[in-house]
């Protein structure tokens, strides 16, 4: 197996096993303030999430679509923009996975 294939399968491995805490990392800031695409981006950059639009914007939509969150279109200078904010919906999914966040981190960081 070449280096190179190894390296592109646990890449893809991480993203399954990180996906959910993107969810909910998104979920968080369009909870607090509305966001767009690129700036969660460098947002998920920022913590060490590598995600490329390609994999995000379906993200957004999905969540979108399942009601967390409600998408409006903003003029940005010349091109439109489209903004993400969370749904009461949304707010409620995010305060039930505050729990079980909570649980896993404690779990997680035992005998550190
Ligand atoms: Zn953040």
């Amino acid at each position: 197996m070449s280096k190179t294939k190894s390296d592109h399968e646990s890449l893809a491995a991480d993203r399954d096993l990180y996906s959910g805490l993107i969810r909910l990392h998104v979920l968080h800031h369009a909870a607090e303030q509305p966001i767009f695409g690129l700036g969660m981006i460098e947002e998920l950059a920022r913590h060490g999430y590598r995600i490329s639009p390609g994999s995000l914007y379906p993200l957004l939509h999905g969540l979108e679509k399942k009601g967390y969150l409600r998408s409006r279109q903003q003029r940005n200078g010349r091109s439109l923009r489209t903004l993400y904010r969370a749904t009461a919906l949304g707010r409620r999914a995010l305060e039930a996975s505050r729990i079980k966040v909570r649980e896993l981190f404690r779990e997680l960081m035992e005998g550190e």
